[in-house]
C-alpha cells in the first residue's frame, strides 16, 4: 500500500499547495465527480487499452477518480502521470459515457475524458514529472521541427518536402496542404496519392514555405509550451504566404487545426478554413468532378480513425468514397460496434507502450479477418504502421483510402507505403 500521509494538505488549497494542480484540480473536479458519483463504467469495455490489458487503474473511471483523489490531497500528480500513458485519445469512452449521451439544452454536461487526460499530461509536464519516452520524442521534434518519425526514417527540415518530387507543386498561394509528419517522412503514397487527385480536379494549391510539426503530438504528451510554439510558426507561415484554406488529410492534424489552434489563437484564427480532404474527394465525387472507374478487385472493410469518426463526426464520407470505386466487394461493420475499434496508434502511446500499440492492432485485425476480407482500408496514415504490421501475420493488406482512391482514377502513385 502507498503510503499517502505526507501528501495530506488542507483540500481548500489544491491538492499540494501548488498553483498548477490547484487550477487543474478547480478545472476538473466537476467532471471527475460527475464520473466518480455514478461509476458505472459502461466505458470500460469500449477502452481499447482496457480490452487488451484488463487493467483497472487505465480506465476512464479511474482516471476521473484520481482527480476526485487529488482534490482531497490524497494523491499527487507524481503518484499517477505513467497510469495517464495508457490512453490513445480515441474518445470511445466518451461517446459511451451516459452522461454525454444524456445531454440535452437542459443539461450541457458532455464527459471529456481525452481533454481531461491531455490536462493530466500538461500538468505532469508542469511539475517536470516526465515520461522518458516522450520527452526524448519531444526533444527530438524541437531540434528537427518535425517528428522522429518511429524507426529509423531520417526526418529533417529540409526533407520535408522530399514527398513531391515530380508533382511540381509551387510554394504559398491562398490555398496550401498540409502534410502530417509520418506521411511526409514514411508512407509518402498517401499525400502523393492525395496532391495527384486534387491535381487531377483541377485544383490549384501550393506547400507551406517552411512546415513544421503541427504541435499537436506535443500537446497531446503535455508538452504545451512547445505544441503553441509550433502552432505560432505554422500559423506566421501561412499569414507570410495569404493562406485562406488548408487542406489536411491527416485526422491528427484535422483535430489539432480544428481544436487546439483556435483555442491558441482565439479571434485571430478565425478567418482561416480547414478542409478535410476525404471530405472534399466524397463532394467531388457526389459532383461528377472525380469518377472513380478502373476496377479494383479487392474485398475490404473500413477503419474508421477515431479523430474522424469518433471524435468528428465523420463517417459517411469515406464509405462513399469507398462504394463509388467499381469492383470493390465491402463488408462494413455496422456503427456502433466500430465506436470500439481502434489501432492503438495515438496519444503517444507507440511511443512509451509500442507492445500495447501491437496489441490494439492485432485486435483490430483479428476483427477484419472476421469479415473474410483480404484488405482493410484506413484514412489515418499513423494507424497505417502498426495495422499493416499486425496484417502481416494475417495476410490482410492495409491500404490509405486516398492510395486506393488514386488508384482507382487511374493515377500512378509512387512513393512509399513505408520502409
Ligand atoms: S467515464 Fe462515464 S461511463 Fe465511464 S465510469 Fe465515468 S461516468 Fe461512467
Ligand atoms: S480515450 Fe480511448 S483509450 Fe483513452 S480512456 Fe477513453 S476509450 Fe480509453
Amino acid at each position: 500500500m502507498t503510503d499517502t500521509s505526507h501528501h495530506q494538505t488542507d483540500s481548500h488549497t489544491g491538492a499540494n499547495g501548488d498553483g498548477s494542480t490547484e487550477e487543474f484540480v478547480q478545472q476538473w473536479r466537476n467532471a471527475a465527480y460527475n464520473c466518480f458519483s455514478s461509476g458505472h463504467k459502461f466505458c470500460r469495455e469500449v477502452c481499447p487499452v482496457m480490452q487488451v490489458t484488463r487493467n483497472e487503474s487505465w480506465t476512464p473511471t479511474a482516471f476521473h477518480a484520481n482527480v476526485v483523489a487529488m482534490e482531497k490531497g490524497e494523491l499527487e500528480i507524481a503518484d499517477i502521470a505513467e497510469d495517464y500513458v495508457n490512453c490513445t485519445g480515441c474518445g470511445a469512452c466518451e461517446l459511451r459515457c451516459p452522461n454525454t449521451l444524456f445531454t440535452g439544452d437542459f443539461y450541457r454536461f458532455r464527459t471529456r475524458t481525452v481533454d481531461m487526460v491531455k490536462a493530466v499530461r500538461a500538468l505532469a509536464v508542469d511539475n517536470d514529472v516526465h515520461q522518458p519516452g516522450w520527452q526524448r520524442w519531444n526533444l527530438l521534434t524541437d531540434e528537427r521541427t518535425h517528428e522522429p518519425v518511429l524507426g529509423d526514417t531520417p526526418v529533417s527540415q529540409e526533407h520535408v518536402r522530399d514527398w513531391s518530387a515530380g508533382l511540381d507543386i509551387p510554394i504559398g498561394g491562398e490555398t496550401i496542404m498540409f502534410v502530417d509528419c509520418e506521411a511526409a517522412f514514411y508512407r509518402t503514397s498517401v499525400p502523393r496519392a492525395v496532391a495527384q487527385i486534387l491535381q487531377l480536379a483541377g485544383y490549384e494549391f501550393g506547400l507551406m514555405n517552411e512546415q513544421w510539426c503541427c504541435g499537436g503530438p506535443a500537446a497531446e504528451m503535455g508538452y504545451l509550451d512547445q505544441s503553441k510554439r509550433f502552432a505560432r510558426h505554422n500559423l506566421d507561415d501561412w499569414r507570410a504566404n495569404g493562406v485562406k484554406w488548408v487542406l489536411v488529410l491527416d485526422p491528427h492534424d484535422y483535430i489539432t487545426f480544428t481544436e487546439d489552434y483556435p483555442k491558441y489563437f482565439g479571434e485571430e484564427y478565425q478567418d482561416i478554413e480547414i478542409v478535410l480532404v476525404v471530405e472534399l474527394f466524397a463532394e467531388l465525387i457526389r459532383e461528377g468532378k472525380l469518377t472513380p472507374s478502373i476496377p479494383i478487385e479487392r474485398t475490404i472493410t473500413y477503419h474508421d480513425p477515431c479523430r474522424l469518426n469518433k471524435r468528428k463526426g465523420v463517417w459517411r464520407e469515406p464509405r462513399e468514397i469507398l462504394s463509388a470505386i467499381p469492383g470493390l466487394v465491402f463488408n462494413d461493420v455496422d456503427r456502433v460496434t466500430q465506436w470500439s475499434y481502434c489501432s492503438g496508434g495515438g496519444g503517444g502511446l507507440p511511443i512509451e507502450k509500442p507492445e500495447l500499440t501491437a496489441k490494439i492492432s492485432e485486435s483490430r485485425v483479428d476483427k477484419a479477418a472476421e469479415l473474410g476480407v483480404d484488405t482493410l482500408v484506413s484514412a489515418c496514415p499513423w494507424s497505417e504502421r502498426p495495422l499493416t504490421e499486425a496484417g502481416e501475420a494475417r495476410s490482410i493488406d492495409v491500404v490509405d483510402i486516398h492510395e486506393i482512391l488514386a488508384e482507382s482514377l487511374g493515377i500512378e502513385v509512387g512513393g512509399r507505403r513505408g520502409e
